[in-house]
């Protein structure tokens, strides 16, 4: 049996989303133009989109349409504000410096959702500030960033929000019709279940219409992808055929399982069960409950000095279970995620395979 991925992207995908590989597509083929369109018209509908933004699917992982969103909407003069609390704010802050886009960094700490106070302060400030780009859930430590107050006070003062719900969308509440952004960007292998192979951007039609000229990259060109999808119906250049057959599959699967409240509450309880556990173990979270997403959990090392992350990851990996190394400079840890196509039970399996692995490993000081 395949190991069960607690890693946040790639993650375990249900038998029948992968079942929806086994056949071949012709990119050409009305068959598959009506397939993408169903679920560009399916990704809009999540976030209740509908009437002022459009959906625009690119070719790659997730970054690549957190580069073409930038890339696009934000002019060759623009100048983003970057709250950044996280190693996914700082990827963009990375990806303004290779387009060549002014980055303002408002640093945070990485147990400090972004502050809306300071944004509002930072806005009021610099009136050259044309975009925030926010990351909703910093998928780094887990922490959940507060989005809807972010939105009003960019909204408030008329500049434009480009969203990372990379690790949110499709599980967390995003409501379009009260939260006011420019683009939303997400990808198929999160939240949705789906496989790698994809990202979208839920773009503010009025926006995109008005960025021709911005993108220096043709095939990151968010205007002319879906500018051309319009008028063809296709992908321009070769689609991931396989991909989007998977994460149609996996859409009509999270219809069938009740939408974004049932997978909310299934990753809640996966979230519960996870924490739980290891807290039992004597393990501590790098967040305290009131911050942390029910997404990925970042744990301490064990200060023990029998513990050691490679022979960990490897023996809970042959137990059958894919740990997430931390991502944090400053402190040692390690991330559990809690996304994917499995329930609370397969989180209380592994917890219990990494008892045991402490056991085997001699590690007993937790914390
Ligand atoms: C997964 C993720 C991305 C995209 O990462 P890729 O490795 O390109 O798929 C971007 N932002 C966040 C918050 C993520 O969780």
């Amino acid at each position: 049996m395949d190991a069960i991925l607690l890693t946040p992207g790639p993650l375990t995908t249900s038998a029948d989303t992968r079942s929806a590989m086994l056949s071949d597509w012709g990119s050409w083929d009305g068959a598959f133009n009506t397939l993408t369109a169903s679920v560009c018209r399916d990704l809009l509908a999540i976030l209740d989109a509908q009437a002022d933004h459009v959906c625009v699917p690119l070719q790659g992982s997730g970054t690549f349409s957190v580069e073409a969103a930038l890339g696009t909407l934000v002019p060759k003069n623009g100048k983003v504000l970057v709250p950044d609390n996280g190693s996914y704010c700082k990827r963009i802050v990375r990806i303004l410096g290779y387009l060549g886009r002014e980055a303002v960094v408002l640093p945070h700490g990485e147990q400090e959702p972004a502050d809306p106070a300071r944004i509002d302060a930072a806005l009021t400030a610099d009136a050259a500030i044309t975009h925030v780009a926010q990351v909703h859930c910093e998928t780094g430590t887990g922490i959940l960033n507060p989005l809807p107050q972010i939105a009003a006070t960019v909204a408030r003062h008329g500049r434009g929000l480009i969203i990372d719900a990379m690790s949110s969308y499709g599980a967390l509440p995003i409501d379009a019709r009260t939260l006011r952004f420019d683009a939303l960007v997400a990808a198929s292998g999160k939240c949705l279940e789906g496989v790698p192979g994809m990202g979208f951007v839920i773009a503010r039609r009025a926006t995109l219409e008005r960025s021709s000229g911005n993108s220096s990259s043709l095939a990151m060109d968010l205007v002319d992808q879906w500018q051309y999808m319009q008028k063809t119906g296709q992908w321009r250049f070769t689609p991931p055929t396989h991909v989007l057959a998977a994460l149609r599959a996996a859409i009509d699967q999270y219809q069938r399982q009740g939408g974004r409240e049932a997978r909310l509450q299934r990753y809640t309880e996966n979230c519960a069960a996870l924490v739980s556990g290891m807290r039992a173990l004597g393990f501590k979270t790098f967040l305290p409950d009131a911050l942390q997403a029910p997404i990925i959990v970042t744990f301490h090392s064990p200060p023990d000095p029998a513990y050691d992350f490679s022979q960990f990851y490897a023996r809970v990996r042959d137990r059958g279970f894919i740990l997430y190394p931390g991502k944090l400079t400053a402190v040692d840890t390690f991330r559990v995620g809690c996304i994917g196509a499995i329930g609370p039970d397969t989180l209380r399996q592994a917890v219990a395979a990494i008892a045991e692995v402490l056991r085997e490993m001699g590690v007993r000081r937790l914390a």
